[in-house]
């Protein structure tokens, strides 16, 4: 006898796609995130998707129903729905440190759209819960032992160490999967020794004078003459509301002091005059080839922790939806 007929670890989009989709089918499953609140997406996303056209091997179909959409992942065969605003992003830009600016846009489908994760992952949490999924926040994942039928996993939770058993264990525990590190799993894997700081700025009172879409900026001059790049995407919170993005080496205060220079004293520090942060999140990235083999005997890699950098939110719903299907057969 085990605890759990499936443990996951990690609750981000893949793991809690997973816990939904298995309690779904009469599986008895606990979802374990080391986040005090499930239903917030810790995870930096700009929030963008892409929908009616397709990506990464599916088709998600986007059909508005009153105050939510609907989303069909058509090929893979699964819907969510989703309670919070869509906007289609139809204007693309690049801008140089001499001025160039060069700007691409499509008048009826857009290139994308936009969407809000922490409403995604809210309403993700709250159909998992109705499922029956079991869960314990500010949990973390310790370590793990497994044999033929079961895997033993050593959790910390308040400071006290616990052993919960499971015949079939999800590891969706993100980019620095400590799963994959415990169990080895990532032996097998190129590291491509990329390993930084990414930071995100959220920001509202953003002038900006051309049209609502993303920015690229690039050319040391914008940025103190140091390498760098910044990616502007609007926000789903409004005219005038942008997430900022940029990618830099260790330490994480490099990549910082890249937005501050850019938004302070680089040509386009006037758009910024009156702009305030919202919110600012963070990671650090380590690029590592994706899993060839995403399963260690009864353990399956899910998400970003068996992918090349990330897989995008659109994906690990479907790597968590798929992962629950796969680990059903398995039972
Ligand atoms: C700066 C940035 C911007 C991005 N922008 C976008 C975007 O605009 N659109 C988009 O689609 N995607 C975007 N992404 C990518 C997207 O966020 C990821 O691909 C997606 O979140 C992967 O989901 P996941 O469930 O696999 O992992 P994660 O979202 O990383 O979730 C992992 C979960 O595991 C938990 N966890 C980790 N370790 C432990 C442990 N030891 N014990 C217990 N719990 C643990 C974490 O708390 C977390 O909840 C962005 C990523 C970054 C870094």
């Amino acid at each position: 006898m085990t605890d759990y007929d499936v443990i996951v670890i990690g609750c981000g989009p893949a793991g809690m796609m997973a816990c939904g989709e298995l309690a779904r089918r009469g599986i008895k499953v606990l979802g374990i995130d080391k986040k005090p609140s499930l239903d917030v997406n810790i995870r930096t996303a700009s929030g963008y998707c892409f929908l009616d056209q397709p990506f990464n091997g599916e088709w998600i179909k986007r059909t508005p129903k009153g105050d939510t959409t609907e989303l069909e992942y058509t090929d893979t065969g699964f819907k969510v729905v989703y309670g919070g605003s869509m906007e289609g992003i139809h204007h693309s830009h690049m801008f140089s440190d001499t001025g160039k600016h060069w700007q691409a846009s499509t008048r009826k489908k857009p290139f994308y759209h936009i969407f809000n994760p922490h409403q995604c992952h809210k309403d993700r949490f709250a159909w998992a819960q109705k499922m029956g999924a079991q869960f314990m926040p500010g949990t973390v994942f310790v370590n793990l032992t497994q044999t033929d039928a079961r895997v033993e996993v050593k959790v910390r939770q308040n400071g006290k160490d616990r052993y919960l058993t499971c015949k079939k264990l999800i590891a969706a525990d993100g980019l620095v999967s400590k799963v994959a590190k415990v169990t080895g799993a990532n032996k097998s894997r190129t590291n491509f020794g990329m390993k930084g700081p990414t930071i995100e700025y959220e920001l509202s009172g953003v002038e900006c004078p051309y049209d609502r879409g993303d920015m690229f900026f690039f050319g040391s001059g914008n940025f103190g003459g140091r390498a760098g790049g910044i990616i502007m995407v609007p926000s789903c919170h409004g005219e005038g509301v942008y997430r900022m993005e940029t990618m830099s080496v260790l330490p994480a205060s490099t990549a910082t002091d890249l937005i501050e220079f850019f938004t302070k004293k680089s040509p386009f520090a006037h758009w910024f005059k009156h702009a305030e942060i919202i919110e600012v999140s963070g990671v650090v990235i380590e690029f590592l080839s994706p899993m060839i083999v995403p399963y260690l005997g009864n353990i399956l890699f899910a998400g970003d922790s068996a992918a090349f950098g990330e897989c995008l939110y659109q994906c690990a719903v479907m790597c968590g939806y798929k992962g629950a299907e796969c680990v059903q057969k398995e039972l």
